[in-house]
């Protein structure tokens, strides 16, 4: 038996958030992960530059691309491009790598390897057994282990959860198509139903995927397949992997007693997008504040005011976007100030809250400056 002030489960970057953070403090903190570290995890990697800020360290080495381009492909083969200027505020990484950078600066022990798989807890402690046999206590668990989240469930959280599906290839590309590619990030909309897809440069390959909250795993296979050889970006061959992806319905309780959830485990992805990685880096740093304020009791609230009220905002945009994708490509897609505000977004440096405040000014303003969709 070992005792911790923190164990936290999953080692991605929400539970290497907060083993930062608590570790920074001098809590005695054991990170927990079922996988071999580092480990792959089915990911764009595409992130706001902002998250790397978050840390006082330098995550710069991880980063394999920095986006120059933006570039909205419809359905039917049309396209609209937007250049991004001053500072590229839109980086790819390898999510292996970016996420153990991460958990390699947290002063905290960390055992890979072990899956847990049942917890206990009391008034005092919270007591864990992992698949091996061993067993751990702590006076806080972060349940830092993804969408599936095991500590969810044995904590009696996140019952009645949604979850949408995503498939993700890394494609080696010939140098053709990776200079195409090399700084651009490329989104196609309108297929499947309630998705979209995407290419992503890395460093020495293409990551594409597909990601849907609605339909059938075998149908979205098919689509990613038909519609990145439209692109010439073959995907037989390569390794495809799939990954749930929770959905943010509504607000709900994120911590019981003893027992805190962070990234994904929490539902913490944006519904239109599907990104979380800096929700993950956020509700990671938030959870450590709570614990070291000794207070866990307002920690669903904080998430859900940070975090999480922006989220019910963006659930209104994808619902007007995955149910209207076409009239949303003419008036939107197309719309430079739509274009603009969108890759605010996905640089972090605004909200879908704000977006919504702005939608009928930016309808009105670039309705008779329509971008050529070719
Ligand atoms: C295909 C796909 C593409 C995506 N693309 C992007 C993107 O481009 N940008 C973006 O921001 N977001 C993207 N996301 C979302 C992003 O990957 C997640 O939001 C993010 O990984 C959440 O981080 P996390 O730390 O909460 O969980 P994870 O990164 O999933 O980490 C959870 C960890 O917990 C471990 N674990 C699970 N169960 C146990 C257990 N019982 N015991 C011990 N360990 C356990 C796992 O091994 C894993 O290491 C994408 C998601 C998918 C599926």
């Amino acid at each position: 038996m070992v005792d911790y002030d923190v164990v936290i489960v999953g080692a991605g970057p929400a539970g290497a958030s907060a083993a930062y953070w608590l570790g920074e403090a001098g809590k005695r903190v054991l990170v927990l992960d079922k996988e071999r570290l580092p480990r792959y995890k089915p990911c764009g990697g595409g992130m706001s530059r902002s998250v790397l800020e978050r840390f006082p360290f330098d995550l710069s080495p991880v980063v394999e691309r920095e986006i120059g381009r933006v570039c909205f492909r419809f359905r039917d083969g049309r396209e609209v491009e937007a250049g991004l200027s001053g500072q590229r505020p839109i980086v790819m990484v390898m999510r292996d790598r970016f996420d153990y950078l991460i958990l390699q600066h947290a002063r905290a022990d960390v055992r890979d390897g072990e899956q847990v798989v049942s917890l206990r807890q009391d008034e005092a402690s919270v007591e864990l057994e992992t698949r091996a046999g061993e067993t751990f206590r702590a006076r806080t668990l972060i349940g830092a282990d993804g969408a599936n989240s095991r500590v969810a469930r044995l904590a009696g959280l996140r019952r009645d959860k949604q979850m949408g599906m995503a498939i993700e290839v890394e494609v080696p590309a010939d140098d053709g198509l990776l200079e195409k590619y090399s700084d651009t990030a490329l989104f196609i909309f309108g297929t499947p139903p309630f998705g979209y897809l995407w290419i992503f440069p890395k460093a020495e390959h293409l990551s594409v995927g597909v990601g849907a909250f609605e339909g059938r795993g075998t149908e979205v296979k098919d689509v990613l397949r038909q519609e990145m050889a439209k692109l010439g970006v073959e995907i037989d061959g390569a390794p495809q992997y799939g990954h749930p992806l929770p959905i943010y319905l509504r607000h709900e309780p994120l911590h019981r007693g003893r027992v805190v959830l962070v990234g994904d485990a929490a539902g913490l992805m944006d519904p239109l997008l599907g990104e979380g990685v800096r929700h993950a880096v956020d509700s990671g740093r938030i959870a450590a504040e709570a614990i070291l304020a000794g207070d866990l009791s307002g920690y669903t609230r904080r998430v859900q005011r940070e975090i999480g009220g922006d989220f019910l905002w963006a659930l209104r945009w994808a619902r007007a976007f995955y149910e209207h994708p076409w009239g949303c490509f003419e008036l939107g897609v197309r719309n430079p100030r739509f274009v603009k505000e969108f890759v605010r977004l996905l640089a972090g440096q605004t909200t879908y809250r704000r977006m919504a405040a702005l939608a009928p000014f930016n309808l009105l303003l670039g309705m008779g400056r329509r971008l050529p969709a070719e």
